[in-house]
């Protein structure tokens, strides 16, 4: 509540794993009235709203019905005026392919306050967690967020030739339906097959999942370990640091002989 007033707080839920929630978005999804959430706020977050509290599911599940985003619009303003205090929780970043914009200037112009809590994006998340930096000196000095979707009877049309620099890292989020699309349009826009490419599934999370290959390979790659979404993948040189970087990935992360020479 902003002084008394009713206020919806777009708050970012960060890529799964609730550490990386923000002090804010702990704090506001403890002391909400009523919370909208989506498909991709995991369970373990949930776990952390109190018994009581309101929530509605506005995701989409396989087969079901649901929400279109004027529903959800219509829905945040009209909880909104029974002065409640909202929470409207994202995957990732309310502002990064979150709509968080859109929900943000319907409030607007329906005289709604609201407040925006940033959240730890996909991009950020998944490639740390993947032992990915998204840049490093010398090898990559930018870094692209891209959305893979379009609607689904159409070709992906994104300016090719500006994606294909050796320097940039690119991240696809939302890529794994048009894979083969993307890899066609990134090589015959001269970025070379060999350039190393990973999609991590499920990232940050117990279940996290990496595959580690090239441009040209990817989708056989991918379709090997019949990864799934949540997905993003990244594509370039930085890809190479994926095995020196690990970190997460359970399994015998510690060099042996390392182990035995800080325990004498
Ligand atoms: N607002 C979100 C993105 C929503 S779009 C954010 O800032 O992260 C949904 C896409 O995000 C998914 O299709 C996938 O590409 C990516 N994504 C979100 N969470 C992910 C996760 N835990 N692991 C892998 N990809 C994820």
């Amino acid at each position: 509540m902003l002084n008394n007033q009713p206020l919806v707080s777009l708050v970012g839920a960060g890529p799964g794993d609730p550490d990386l929630l923000t002090v804010k978005a702990l704090r506001l999804i403890q002391n909400a009235g009523v919370i909208v959430y989506d498909r991709l706020v995991s369970q373990e977050i949930l776990d952390l709203i109190p018994t009581g509290t309101q929530l509605i599911y506005v995701g989409k599940a396989t087969g079901q019905h649901h929400m279109g985003q004027d529903d959800i619009n219509e829905l945040l303003c009209k909880l909104a005026k029974k002065n409640r205090h909202i929470v409207r929780l994202k995957g990732g970043d309310p502002f990064i392919f979150g709509r968080g914009s859109e929900e943000a200037q319907y409030l607007k112009k329906h005289k709604v306050a609201f407040e925006y809590v940033p959240g730890i994006t996909a991009a950020a998340a998944c490639s740390a967690y993947a032992g990915i930096p998204l840049t490093h000196r010398g090898i990559a000095r930018s870094v692209r967020l891209i959305t893979g979707h379009c609607k689904s009877d159409q070709p992906l049309e994104l300016n090719w030739n500006s994606l294909a620099d050796t320097q940039t890292t690119l991240v696809f989020y939302m890529g794994l339906a048009n894979l083969t699309q993307l890899r066609e349009e990134l090589i015959k826009a001269g970025l070379p097959p060999g350039t190393p490419a990973a999609a991590i599934e499920n990232g940050t999370k117990d279940a996290q999942r990496r595959c580690i290959s090239t441009l040209n390979e990817l989708p056989v790659a991918i379709n090997a370990m019949q990864i799934k979404a949540p997905a993003i993948i990244i594509i370039g040189e930085v890809v190479n640091f994926a095995d020196e970087l690990d970190w997460f990935t359970p399994g015998d992360q510690i060099d042996n002989e390392y182990q035995q020479h800080v325990e004498n």
